[in-house]
């Protein structure tokens, strides 16, 4: 059975600034170097500094071959210029990690860098959800053979059929 792979969100300010779900316990966040200089900057200092001891969120330099890549793929749409050095890093690491075993979401509002996205197949949102103000029900079910297994906790074997089991979300709260 094929593992998932696992899911990154690749933020930029804005991101952060909207308080995407950094609550969401299977979803790991990445950005750059300087977007991370950019967010301390920008008073977001406790939260980043927040993110990285709670191991949510790592800083990760892109490639060269990344940032070539996309600073191509920008020049050819006509929006190199519409896009800042942070923002480059951004698309490159998205790009870094679709090509290692991870499966990047780049979470931005910025028209720019969602154009030069869908230009490279990499998988985009937008910042502009309701911040959280829920709470999340979880059910552990089997992906493999659909058995419901309330009592039971992810990663424990499905009684039913041995694939290891996994938690969703069926029901949010409004707080
Ligand atoms: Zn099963």
């Amino acid at each position: 059975m094929p593992q998932k792979k696992p899911l990154i969100f690749v933020i930029d300010t804005s991101a952060i600034f909207n308080r995407i779900q950094y609550a969401a316990e299977d979803i790991q966040l990445a950005t750059t170097p300087l977007l991370e200089k950019e967010m301390r900057q920008k008073g977001l200092k406790e939260t980043v500094d927040m993110l990285l001891s709670a191991q949510k969120l790592c800083i990760l330099e892109p490639t060269q071959i990344s940032l070539r890549k996309v600073r191509e793929v920008a020049k050819q749409l006509g929006d190199l210029d519409n896009l800042s050095d942070p923002d480059i890093e951004l698309l490159a690491l998205a790009l870094d990690l679709t090509s290692q075993n991870g499966h990047p979401v780049l979470v931005t509002d910025d028209y720019s860098i969602q154009n030069v996205a869908q230009s490279l197949s990499l998988e985009f949102r937008g910042t502009n959800q309701p911040r959280i103000r829920e709470v999340i029900q979880w059910e552990t079910y089997c992906s493999a053979c659909g058995h419901k297994a309330p009592d039971m906790s992810k990663d424990e074997p499905c009684p039913v059929c041995g694939t290891p089991l996994k938690r969703r979300a069926i029901k949010k709260k409004p707080i």
